[in-house]
């Protein structure tokens, strides 16, 4: 399994095989010397005092910092190569964002200082929910949800809100069979019953379709746009007044923003709620889970809906409003997403980039984010094979068709390309499509670097033609771990070390 067959340590080179932290526990091994807290007033401690040591690996300040450094080099970020991950948008994070976010006016600052002491940062917050509400053209926004998903939870949290508050709870929420999981997840996650719609042969909704299933027991409609096929949903001002004349509200996936900022007016779209993944439309290294930022805007008819705190500019400066009135004909705010105010550091890193940019510069952008997207589709639609006819927007999807026959699959595929030293594209996803491949180069990069990846792919793809499924498989080779076994990996997760044994046993459930 490992990388280093043939060398007496295990390394390959400077790339150094590294074993679990717990593993390079040396009992009472420390990396600084703090005195004995003689001081604590241990009769108050009582029962809350610990028994036995919790178990906590023992290094010294060097180990962990070369654990640390030498995981971080198995690594594989944007900032060490083209990451063309699809629905993702994983691109440039500028410097600028990295040191503003580090200023210790933003960074240094702690949720419960007064107001009167963060004048800057509710200012920064304020300037930001203007920029937001600017750009879609929505008159208010929620910044607390922590990403997407939580921003989708928001916004239908709202319009729940919104119905009940008018008598008219309903229970059905329609979602297209491309959407992102997380929209059928959220609606369900509210007690809404989820129904999908299909899409049509050009990859987008079936306004017909969709047409039928609406009825005075929907709550709303969730669409992306443009959707997870790399389209844009060329209904939409349809969609948006069936669904209101079906008395129901219009929910906008807007992960996609960075297609359309600077383009589209969110607003002229009839849409009521929409979440911005700020750590993809406006830059900010995210994946592997975090962080992000998703806030929502929001309708005239949804904004009394929105969550607690916000910031709000009265004439002794910026001051949160933080507690939900909730009674009489104000606002009726659905309580609080997230402790405090959400991802401060994902907002300053959104701002410092929109101002960066400028207003002409986000639409240059988004611009070219969509003309990478068809560069890629226009090199390679006769090597792999196109699912939906261009022009695609951010993203452009192929599926397994040019496989046939060969014995290679799209994770094959794939894994191959991990070995040329790029992060593979979004694979088996969106679910419309037979082993799909979705591409999403973004506008950071240049057309050298998708030339490279296109020469890469095309000859991957004329070997997978000569049907040498066996150098699919072997792949990666070059990587520090092999292929694993996925199956038991996400059945038998190890979650556990013992201490006291030599290895790490399984301890996750089956
Ligand atoms: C990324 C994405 C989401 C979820 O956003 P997270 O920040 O990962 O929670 C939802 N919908 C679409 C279309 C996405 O691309």
């Amino acid at each position: 399994m490992t990388g280093g067959e043939g060398t007496v340590s295990g390394n390959r080179g400077l790339d150094l095989e590294e074993p679990l932290i717990f593993e390079q526990d040396v009992s009472g091994r420390t990396g600084v010397d703090l005195p004995e807290p003689g001081w604590v007033a241990t009769d108050r401690l009582g029962g809350l005092r610990r028994k036995g040591p919790i178990g906590l690996p023992g290094l010294s300040e060097p180990q962990v910092v070369r654990h640390y450094t030498r995981l971080s080099q198995k690594n594989y970020g944007i900032d060490s190569g083209f990451y063309p991950l699809g629905s993702c948008t994983m691109k440039h994070n500028p410097r600028l964002g990295e040191k503003m976010a580090r200023l210790p006016g933003f960074a240094d600052i702690h949720p419960f200082q007064p107001d009167s002491t963060v004048q800057g940062a509710l200012e920064l917050m304020d300037t930001l929910a203007r920029w937001l509400k600017e750009l879609t053209g929505l008159p208010a926004v929620a910044l607390s949800p922590a990403a997407g998903a939580h921003g989708e939870l928001c916004g239908l949290m709202a319009i729940r809100a919104a119905l009940e508050a008018r008598g008219d709870a309903r229970s059905r929420v329609l979602t297209p069979e491309s959407a992102h999981g997380t929209n059928p997840a959220t609606a369900a996650l509210c007690g809404y019953a989820v129904e999908s719609v299909p899409g049509n042969r050009d990859g987008r909704v079936d306004f017909g379709a969709l047409r039928e299933r609406l009825g005075p027991d929907v709550a709303a409609v969730m669409l992306t746009n443009p959707n997870t096929c790399g389209l844009f949903e060329t209904d939409i001002v349809r969609i948006a007044e069936a669904v209101h004349e079906a008395g129901a509200l219009f929910y906008l996936d807007g992960a996609n923003f960075n297609a359309l900022v600077g383009r589209v007016r969110i607003a002229d779209l009839g849409v009521d709620a929409m979440h911005i993944n700020l750590h993809k439309t406006f830059a900010t290294p995210h994946g592997g889970g975090g962080p992000g930022a998703g806030p929502v805007v929001l309708s005239e008819a949804l904004a009394p809906f929105a969550p607690v705190p916000y910031v709000v500019h009265g004439p002794d400066g910026f001051s949160l409003v933080e507690h939900a009135r909730g009674s009489g004909s104000g606002p009726l705010p659905l309580g609080r997403l997230k402790g405090f105010h959400g991802q401060f550091g994902v907002l300053v890193r959104a701002l410092a980039y929109m101002m960066s940019m400028g207003g002409d510069g986000l639409a240059l952008a988004s611009g070219d984010a969509v003309l990478n997207a068809n560069y890629l589709l226009a090199r390679l639609k006769d090597e792999l094979s196109l699912s939906f006819p261009g022009p695609c927007m951010h993203e452009v999807l192929f599926d397994d068709r040019f496989l046939k026959d060969t014995g290679v699959s799209t994770l094959d595929f794939a894994k191959a390309l991990i070995d040329e030293g790029y992060h593979p594209m979004t694979m088996y996803f969106p679910l419309v499509v037979h082993g799909a491949l979705l591409m999403e180069p973004t506008e950071s990069e240049s057309r050298e670097t998708l030339d490279r990846f296109v020469d890469v792919v095309t000859s991957l793809a004329a070997r997978a033609k000569t049907k040498d499924a066996e150098f699919f498989r072997q792949a990666p080779r070059l990587t520090p771990r092999r292929r694993l076994d996925e199956t038991l990996a996400a059945r038998r997760p190890v979650l556990r070390w013992t201490r006291g044994s030599d290895e790490t046993t399984a301890k996750g459930t089956s």
